[in-house]
């Protein structure tokens, strides 16, 4: 359907998309891209998940749910390395493993044939997770770092964009046409949630906006994927909106997974353990095999 105006009331004018960002604008009604990363295509015909631990504690952990990522069809592993932590104190329970992680996580990928994806928090570290990672990802907090996105996106690596949890679908678009300028075309959009009056409960910090998966389809040829265990923040909300998620067009999901959630390094509230996870991936197939033709 054609968006047919450029009233200032409209947060997205037809101008805006023609002037604005035209390469992350669809061309035609049916463009969409995909991205490849080894033998995973994002925004393809299947839905990919992407699991793993919210941080790379060590290596005994990542190894393991590698293995168990790559017996339950898991497509990506993830896994935190260098950390956009809200408070600035680190000790034996709240850390990062930096560079360590990222080589622990490259090592568990490798051994179990299953490619990875991690965050760069600052342009610094922007080589270096390019060097170990098959995918870079952009935080919320930083989806407007102009900067950091351009040099995130002339490594030419496929890059992970979560949209900012202030952000419009403009500003979303905006960031988006910053890598994709670059000449960079392997870009995933993740909707992560967004800060707006709610009160579900008081660990929910955000909300997922499941209405900008049709919006994000309805003027760009991106993929899209969600991540409910951010938005939530709550472990057993992550089942419904991820199915959610899927049913409502979306490309794939991003899981936090840990094999003891409640021990978990950082927000031990979100994770699902193993069993929920695996039991996760096939719903979500399912739901995938009636809204997918
Ligand atoms: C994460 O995926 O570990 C993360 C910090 O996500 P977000 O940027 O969405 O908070
Ligand atoms: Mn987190």
């Amino acid at each position: 359907m054609e968006i047919e105006n450029s009233n200032p009331g409209k947060d997205i004018s037809t101008e805006d998309i023609k002037t604005k960002f035209p390469l992350a604008a669809k061309k035609s009604p049916n463009h969409k891209t995909s991205v490849k990363v080894g033998n995973i295509e994002i925004g393809g015909r299947d839905i990919v998940t992407m699991m793993g631990p919210n941080l790379v504690e060590n290596r005994k952990m990542i190894f393991l749910i590698a293995q168990w990522a790559k017996e339950n069809g898991v497509s990506i592993l993830r896994g935190g390395c260098f950390k956009p932590l809200t408070f600035p104190y680190r000790g034996d329970k709240y850390f990062e493993t930096g560079i360590q992680g990222l080589k622990w996580l490259a090592e568990a990928g490798k051994s179990f044939d299953i490619p990875v994806i991690t965050e760069a928090v600052s342009e610094s570290q922007v080589a270096l997770v390019a060097e170990y990672s098959d995918i870079i990802q952009i935080g919320t907090r930083n989806m407007q770092n102009f900067p950091l996105l351009t040099t995130a996106a002339k490594t030419q690596k496929p890059i992970l964009l979560k949209r900012g949890f202030g952000s419009s679908l403009r500003d979303f678009m905006g960031a988006a046409e910053y890598i994709l300028l670059e000449g960079n075309s392997s870009l995933i959009l993740c909707e992560r949630g967004i800060v707006v009056p709610h009160t579900h409960r008081s660990t929910s910090r955000f909300l997922l906006d499941l209405q900008i998966i049709p919006a994000v389809k309805e003027i760009s040829h991106l993929p899209i994927i969600t991540d409910p265990s951010h938005a939530t923040f709550w472990a057993p909300w992550v089942k419904p909106l991820a199915l959610a998620s899927v049913a409502a067009g979306a490309d794939g999901v991003m899981i936090e997974t840990h094999m003891d959630p409640r021990n978990a390094a950082i927000d031990p509230l979100q994770p699902l353990d193993l069993i929920q996870s695996s039991e996760l991936v096939q719903s979500l197939n399912l739901i995938a095999k009636i809204v997918r033709k």
